[in-house]
């Protein structure tokens, strides 16, 4: 389960404010608490609209789950070592994607992490550090460069054998974006995707003001930075306050770096602002692993995308040209 609602979506639920009002459901999806607001003109349309979003967020997650033994993703993983398979181009676009991301951060984000999931778990307990040598072989199993995709016959091949994909770093934030597309085709003239703290908005409050969401402090869940605009763009955050091991009482992220097999500590959050909630979700894990430096120079090089870094003592650290109205 996410664990990140620290991002909360400021509206005012139901209340007319013109001819149209906000409405708002939360909902259970994705394994994870997920809410939608639309602005429509009655329940009965906005219940219409947000039937619509979830059908198709369902849709994604019996694709790209690989918790779901039937999804193509789980297909892919059973078939690691053995032979490509075939798959919805949506899935191979996804895929090709991720493996970009891993491409602009030197690894740091890869979605064949998952080989090295099952040495470790993050529920929050002690624990020791498992065998070098069975960190050392998991990592073996990793590495996007080890995803042979060939477009023609749009298949997937893991050519090493405890290859595994998942999307547990992506997956919430492309399904935000889709649902929020499908809205917009269907007439949706504004609303907000909380794909559990993956905030996707589009349009303004009825009122004519732009969407408001709160980041909050890490440090202190009753405290926030205070409200930003966030006008048909999307806000991730990443964090390690709720899932998380702890190793001689240090405090590890369930975020790994494939590189070496290890959790990630020294930042306890990582907020992303960027066009589209898939790159926002897949950066904030990203920086995660980068640390600070390099994932501000990373991100620095990177339009119209920013970033708030929480380190482990609490202070600040952002990314050059953070512009977003705090009112
Ligand atoms: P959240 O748990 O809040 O969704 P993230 O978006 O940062 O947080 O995703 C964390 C999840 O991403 C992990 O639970 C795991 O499934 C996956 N993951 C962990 N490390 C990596 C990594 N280095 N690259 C890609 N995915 C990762
Ligand atoms: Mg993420």
């Amino acid at each position: 389960m996410r664990s990140k609602i620290l991002i909360t979506a400021f509206c005012l639920i139901g209340i007319s404010v013109q001819s149209q009002s906000i409405f708002k459901r939360d909902l259970g999806l994705m394994g994870s608490k997920f809410d939608i607001t639309v602005v429509a003109n009655s329940k009965e349309e906005a219940n219409t609209y947000i039937d619509e979003a979830v059908e198709e967020i369902q849709r994604i997650e019996n694709l790209i789950s690989s918790w779901k033994f039937t999804s193509q993703t789980s297909k892919i993983n059973r078939n690691a070592g053995l032979k490509p398979v075939k798959v919805d181009c949506e899935l191979f676009q996804l895929i090709q994607r991720s493996i970009n991301i891993s491409k602009i951060t030197d690894g740091a984000f890869d979605i064949s992490f998952a080989a090295i999931y099952k040495i470790w778990n993050f529920n929050g307990e002690d624990i020791e550090i498992p065998d070098q040598d069975k960190i050392s072989a998991s990592v073996e199993a990793i590495g996007y460069e080890h995803i042979v995709l060939n477009e023609v016959n749009s298949t997937v091949f893991l050519s090493k054998k405890d290859m595994k994909i998942g999307f547990g770093a992506i997956g919430k934030g492309y399904a935000a974006d889709k649902a929020k597309q499908l809205l917009i085709d269907n007439g949706v003239v504004s609303g907000i995707i909380n794909a559990s703290g993956d905030m996707n908005t589009w349009g303004v409050q009825p009122n004519g003001k732009p969407w408001k969401v709160a980041i909050t402090n890490p440090m202190d869940k009753s405290k926030s930075y205070g409200l930003f605009d966030l006008e048909n763009r999307a806000v991730v955050t990443s964090g390690n306050y709720e899932k998380f091991t702890l190793i001689d009482g240090e405090r590890y992220s369930h975020i790994i770096d494939p590189r070496t097999g290890m959790p990630t500590k020294g930042i306890l959050s990582v907020t992303v602002f960027a066009p589209k909630a898939e790159l926002a979700d897949a950066l904030a894990t990203s920086v995660f692993v980068m640390g600070t430096d390099i994932g501000l120079h990373i991100i620095n090089q990177i339009p119209e995308v920013e970033t708030i870094i929480v380190k482990s003592d609490g202070s600040l650290a952002t990314s050059t040209h953070l512009n977003i109205s705090s009112k």
